[in-house]
C-alpha cells in the first residue's frame, strides 16, 4: 500500500512556532528557549537549513531573555533594515534559507559592542563533544 500521508512533508523536524519564526518574522517569548542556559561548547545552527551560524565562545547572558551573542560566523548571516513596529531596528536572517533569526543591536559587549538578539527556536545547538 502506499502511503500519501507522508508525501510532501520535506522537512518534519520544523514546528509550527518555528516555522512561524523562520518565515513569517515571528517572536518567540523571552525566557522561553532552553537555549538561555546553554553553556556548552559547540556551534549554534539555522534550525532551517543547517548552517552554522554561531559560535559558542560568542555567546554571552544579555539578560534580555533571548540568547544573545556578540558576533556571528563571517558571511552566516545577512542583515536588513527594519523599520516595522514604529522603530527602526536591524533584522538578521540566516544568509543560506533567508529564515528569520532575530534582530542585532548596537549596546552589546566588547570587541564588537553589538548584541545579536536570537530566537532560540530558530537555532539548533550541536555541541562540540561528540560532533565529530
Ligand atoms: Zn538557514
Amino acid at each position: 500500500m502506499s502511503d500519501p500521508a507522508s508525501k510532501g512533508a520535506a522537512c518534519g523536524c520544523l514546528s509550527p512556532e518555528q516555522l512561524r519564526i523562520l518565515r513569517e518574522h515571528g517572536t518567540e517569548r523571552p525566557g522561553s528557549s532552553p537555549l538561555n542556559n546553554e553553556k556548552r561548547a559547540g556551534e549554534y545552527r539555522c534550525a532551517g537549513c543547517g548552517a552554522p551560524l554561531f559560535y559558542s565562545g560568542t555567546k554571552y547572558e544579555s539578560g534580555s531573555g533571548w540568547p544573545s551573542f556578540f558576533d556571528a560566523i563571517p558571511g552566516a548571516v545577512g542583515t536588513t533594515t527594519d523599520t516595522s513596529h514604529g522603530m527602526t531596528r536591524t533584522e538578521v536572517h540566516c544568509a543560506h534559507c533567508q529564515g528569520h533569526l532575530g534582530h542585532v543591536f548596537p549596546d552589546g559587549p566588547p570587541p564588537t559592542g553589538l548584541r545579536y538578539c536570537m530566537n532560540g527556536l530558530a537555532l539548533t545547538f550541536v555541541p562540540r563533544d561528540g560532533a565529530g
